[in-house]
């Protein structure tokens, strides 16, 4: 199996060969046909996987074919795993000029709200401060959302960031949304957000 044969455009495998990645691995091979055919997921896999590529390669196919600003979202649960989502999707997006902004914790807002003002494609974050930006950065709306990712959902809900999420949802646009929620283990609280998130999801599992 190779990454052209999962349907991914030539400018992306180009980056993966760029990040010496040579063969999709399974949540990969899993994920990203069902992805690109726009159905919501639900996937379960650990860090370490490659289930960044799983959900940013989709992302930003979609995004290749609608380029818009505030086009994804991902909320993952701390700022290093933040950091490194959006290194890899900034990485695999170079060659179709993909656009990506971090919003952490413990970082200055207003560097943040300038990278904002640049309207990026894709937005990473952890949702207290994205919630913190959506509700005092001017001109950064999730209106047109067309992809979120909620990724580690099961450590988001055990760190508590259940109200940040629901705002995000609710800020967010319901129908025209592909999601994609990813967790390491399948709890209660986890099956009661993928209810409240996502629309007949196909369940991948490594
Ligand atoms: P992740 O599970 O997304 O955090 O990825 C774990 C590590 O595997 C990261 O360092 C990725 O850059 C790397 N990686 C992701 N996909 C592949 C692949 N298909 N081949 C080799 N390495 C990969």
């Amino acid at each position: 199996v190779t990454f052209e044969s999962l349907g991914i455009i030539p400018q992306i495998c180009e980056a993966c060969v760029q990040l010496n990645y040579k063969r999709p691995t399974q949540i990969q091979r899993e994920a990203i046909p069902v992805a690109l055919q726009g159905r919501d997921i639900i996937g379960l896999a650990q860090t370490g996987s490659g289930k960044t590529a799983a959900f940013g390669i989709p992302i930003l196919q979609a995004l290749w074919k609608d380029p818009k600003p505030f086009f994804a979202l991902v909320l993952a649960p701390t700022r290093e795993l933040a950091l490194q989502i959006s290194a890899s999707i900034a990485a695999l997006g170079s060659p179709i000029g993909a656009r990506v902004a971090c919003l952490v914790g413990g970082m200055d807002m207003m560097e943040q709200a300038v990278a904002l003002a640049r309207m990026p494609h894709v937005v990473v974050g952890t949702p207290g401060r994205v919630v913190d930006h959506l509700e005092n950065t001017k001109g950064f709306r999730l209106g047109n959302l067309r992809m979120l990712v909620l990724d580690e959902a099961d450590r988001l809900l055990d760190l508590d960031f259940g109200s940040e999420i629901d705002k995000v949802l609710a800020a967010s646009p319901r129908e025209g949304r592909t999601t994609f929620l990813f967790s390491a283990t399948m709890t209660s609280k986890v099956e009661k957000l993928q209810r409240a998130s996502l629309r007949d999801p196909v369940r991948v599992e490594v």
